[in-house]
C-alpha cells in the first residue's frame, strides 16, 4: 500500500500562550527561604516524600542541563521577560553540543540563496522522514522543518557565523543544507555559553546536578538540587525544562534499550545517564523510539576520532577478522555502526587502494599516525594484518565481480572504476554519539502523559525527547540532533516563560490534505496549478568538480529538453549521469529523479541546474 504523507497547511495552534503568566519573584528572583522551611504537600517524581533540603530559590524558569537545548531554552526565556535558573551536573557547560560538529541543517536560508541553492520544506521534511519510512511523528518532523531556518538566524544573533556547505552533500540530505558554525561545534557553544553568563536575568550553577523533580498536586513545581554537588536546595519555578538529554552514557539503560550498542566507542557528553527520562516516566510520562540512536560506524580508537567514511564511498571495503566482506559499505555512517559492531572484536578493516588514497586529503594525516598498513598486493597486505590470505582474497574477488557486472553480493550499487593496488588498510570501530528516544512532548515541548494529557509545569529539549530520526535502531539524517536541541529550546524556553503552569493546554499542529509520499512534480502547486510558464531558461548546479549549466526547454507547462551547457566533469563519470538523468527528468517532469550510481555529483550537479532554471520559470 502506498504510504502517504500529511502536508502542514496550518500552523500549530498555540494555546494558553501569552496569558499573563504571572512571574513570581521576577524582580527580585532568586529569593532565598529560611533554612529548614518545610514544604509538607511536596514530593518527588516517585511519589516519595521530598528530601531534606537546607534552601529554597525560586525562579520562573528552572532549566536543568546546560548543553545546546539547556543553553537555548534559557537565553529564550530571558528574551521573553523570564528570570531562568540553569543547573548543569558536571564542572562545564555544552554537554554533547560542545563536542559536536556544529552543523545544522535548514532550508530557504539566505546562506543557500546567496549561494544560488533553492530548497524548500517540503524536500527538506522528506530527507528527516527517509531513514523511518515515514514512521516517525510528522507533527515533529514539520515543526522542525519550519523552524530550521529561525533557528540559522537566531544563532547568527547570537553572534555565531553560520556558514553553508557546498563542497559535500551530507549521508541523507538531497539538497546543500548543512550550515557550520565558525570553530564547529565549540566555536558555537562558547559564544552561547558567553551570551549565557553575560545575561542578568540568568543564573547558572555548575557542578550542581538536578537529582529529583519537586512535584506538588501532581505538577511539576522545580527540582532538588545538589548545589556544588553536596548540599540538597529546592529551586521552585513557575515552569521546569528537563534539557537532560539522553542516556548514551547509561550503561544499564543501553543494555536495556540498545544492547547492540553496549560496546560502542562511548563518544558521548559524560552527563547523558538518562535521568531526566526516568523522572518523565515516573511520572507518567510516555516514551517513545527509546531503541533509536546515532553511531558512527569508522571511528579510530588511535586516532580518537572518525575516519574519512568517504573512503567507503569511494571504493574502499570493510574487512572483519574473519576476512570476510559483510555488509554493502555505501550506507550511512550511523547505520554502518551497529554492522561493524556485530564483528568479532568489535573491529574490522577499511581497505581501500591508491587511486582512492589519493582523494583523500586526511590520509598524510593518517600515515603520520601510523594507522596505515601498506601492501603492494592483497596477499601482502593480509598477512601483515595477520588475516587470512584465502578469505580476504575471496572478498576481494568478490568485490571485484560486482566492479565487473555491477551486482554485488551484499548488494552494493556504487564501485569504484578499478580495484588495483597498492593496497592500505586501518583499523575501525564504531561510535556510539547520542541516543533517540525519550519523553513524547507535544510540538513545543511540553511533556505528555500515556492518556495525552500534559504533565503541568514539565517541558523537554533536545535529547531527552522522543527524537525524530527513526523509531528504532541508526537511521538517522545528518543534523538531527542539534536541530531537535535548537529547535525545541527555542519552543519550550518561549512556551515556558510565556504560559502560567496551572493554564498550560496541550499546543497541536494541525494537518490537513493527504499528499503523496512520492517525488513533488515540479510544475504544479500542491493545488494542482501549473507555476512553470513556456520558455527557455538557463540554471546552475554544482558537480564534483564545479558548476554544470542547463538550458532547460518548458513546451506546455512540461519539461521538453535539457541541454548540457557547461560542465567540468570526469568525462567517463558525467558521461554516465548525462543521458539517464536528462531522459528521467523529461519523462518524469521533474528535477527531483533518482541519482546515477557512481555518478551521484554529477547527476545531482544536473538535477541542480535543472532546479535552478525552473526557479527563473515560475
Ligand atoms: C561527537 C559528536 C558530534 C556530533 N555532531 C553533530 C552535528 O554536527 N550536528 C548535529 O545535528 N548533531 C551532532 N551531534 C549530536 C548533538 O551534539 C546532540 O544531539 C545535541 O548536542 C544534544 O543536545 P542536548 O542539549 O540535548 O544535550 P547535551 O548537549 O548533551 O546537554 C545535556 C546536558 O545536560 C547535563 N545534565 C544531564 N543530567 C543532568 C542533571 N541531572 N542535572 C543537571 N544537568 C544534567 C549534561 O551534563 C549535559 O551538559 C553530535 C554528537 C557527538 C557526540
Amino acid at each position: 500500500m502506498k504510504k502517504t504523507i500529511t502536508r502542514l497547511i496550518a500552523i500549530s495552534l498555540i494555546l494558553g500562550m501569552f496569558s499573563g503568566c504571572s512571574k513570581e519573584g521576577a524582580e527580585e528572583t532568586p529569593v532565598v527561604e529560611s533554612p529548614g522551611q518545610v514544604e509538607q504537600k511536596l514530593k518527588t517524581s516517585t511519589g516519595e516524600d521530598a528530601p531534606d533540603y537546607s534552601e529554597t530559590l525560586t525562579t520562573d524558569v528552572l532549566v536543568l542541563g546546560g548543553g545546546g537545548a539547556g543553553i537555548t531554552s534559557a537565553l529564550t526565556a530571558s528574551e521573553n521577560g523570564s528570570k531562568v535558573i540553569l543547573v548543569e551536573k558536571i564542572a562545564y557547560l555544552g554537554g554533547a553540543t560542545i563536542i559536536s560538529g556544529g552543523i545544522v541543517p535548514a532550508a530557504g536560508t539566505k546562506q543557500q540563496k546567496e549561494a544560488g541553492i533553492v530548497d524548500n520544506n517540503e524536500l527538506f521534511v522528506r530527507d528527516i522522514f527517509r531513514p523511518s519510512s515515514y514512521s516517525v511523528r510528522k507533527d515533529l518532523v514539520y515543526t522542525i522543518a519550519e523552524n530550521a531556518k529561525g533557528v540559522i538566524e537566531w544563532l547568527e544573533e547570537q553572534g555565531v557565523v553560520m556558514s553553508l556547505i557546498t563542497n559535500n552533500l551530507f549521508y541523507g540530505q538531497s539538497n546543500y543544507r548543512m550550515h557550520i558554525a565558525e570553530g564547529s561545534g565549540a566555536g558555537m557553544t562558547q559564544k552561547l555559553i558567553s551570551n549565557l553568563n553575560d545575561d542578568e536575568n540568568i543564573e547558572v550553577m555548575l557542578n550542581s546536578p538536578a537529582v529529583e523533580l519537586a512535584i506538588e498536586d501532581g505538577a511539576v513545581v522545580g527540582a532538588f538540587i545538589h548545589k556544588n554537588n553536596s548540599e540538597t536546595i529546592l529551586i521552585r519555578a513557575e515552569n521546569t525544562i528537563l534539557a537532560t538529554s539522553g542516556f548514551a552514557a547509561n550503561k544499564e539503560m543501553l543494555e536495556e534499550y540498545i544492547p547492540e550498542m553496549v560496546d560502542a566507542y562511548p563518544l558521548v557528553a559524560p552527563g547523558a545517564t538518562g535521568e531526566g527520562i526516568l523522572w518523565g516516566q515516573n511520572l507518567g510520562a510516555e516514551v517513545a523510539n527509546m531503541k533509536a540512536y546515532q553511531g558512527h560506524g569508522v571511528f579510530s580508537e588511535e586516532l580518537g576520532r572518525s575516519v574519512d567514511l568517504n573512503i567507503l564511498y569511494r571504493g574502499g571495503i570493510l574487512v572483519n577478522m574473519n576476512g570476510h566482506r559483510f555488509t554493502n559499505e555505501h550506507k550511512g555512517y550511523s547505520e554502518l555502526s551497529p554492522e561493524v559492531l556485530a564483528q568479532d572484536t568489535n573491529n574490522v578493516y577499511m581497505i581501500f587502494n591508491k587511486a582512492n588514497a589519493e582523494q583523500t586529503s586526511q590520509f598524510q594525516d593518517y600515515v603520520d599516525a601510523g594507522i596505515i598498513t601498506e601492501a603492494n598486493s592483497i596477499d601482502e597486505l593480509s598477512a601483515k594484518l595477520n588475516l587470512d590470505q584465502k578469505k580476504v582474497a575471496a572478498s576481494v574477488e568478490d568485490f571485484l565481480n560486482g566492479i565487473k557486472t555491477g551486482q554485488d553480493s551484499l548488494n552494493r550499487t556504487l564501485f569504484p572504476e578499478h580495484f588495483d593496488g597498492p593496497y592500505y588498510a586501518l583499523k575501525i570501530t564504531a561510535d556510539l554519539r547520542h541516543t533517540q528516544g525519550g519523553l513524547v512532548t507535544d510540538v513545543v515541548g511540553q511533556v505528555l502523559k500515556s492518556d495525552g494529557t500534559l504533565i503541568k509545569g514539565l517541558y523537554a529539549a533536545g535529547g531527552v525527547m522522543e527524537g525524530f530520526s527513526d523509531t528504532a535502531g541508526p537511521g538517522y539524517m545528518s543534523g538531527n540532533g542539534l536541530l531537535q536541541a535548537f529547535v525545541f529550546g527555542r519552543l519550550a524556553g518561549k512556551q515556558a516563560a510565556t504560559t502560567k503552569r496551572d493554564e498550560a493546554k496541550v499546543v497541536v499542529m494541525e494537518f490537513e490534505k493527504e499528499v503523496s509520499e512520492e517525488k513533488p512534480s515540479d510544475t504544479e502547486t500542491p493545488d494542482g496549478d501549473t507555476v512553470f510558464k513556456d520558455g527557455v531558461y538557463e540554471g546552475t548546479g554544482k558537480g564534483y568538480h564545479g558548476d554544470i549549466k542547463v538550458k532547460v526547454l518548458v513546451e506546455n507547462s512540461k519539461i521538453k529538453n535539457v541541454e548540457i551547457l557547461e560542465q567540468s566533469e570526469t568525462e567517463t563519470i558525467f558521461k554516465a549521469a548525462e543521458k539517464p538523468i536528462i531522459d528521467s527528468i523529461v519523462a518524469n517532469n521533474t528535477y527531483s529523479v533518482d541519482a546515477v550510481t557512481g555518478s551521484t555529483k554529477s547527476s545531482k550537479g544536473i538535477m541542480m541546474a535543472v532546479e535552478n532554471a525552473l526557479e527563473s520559470a515560475k
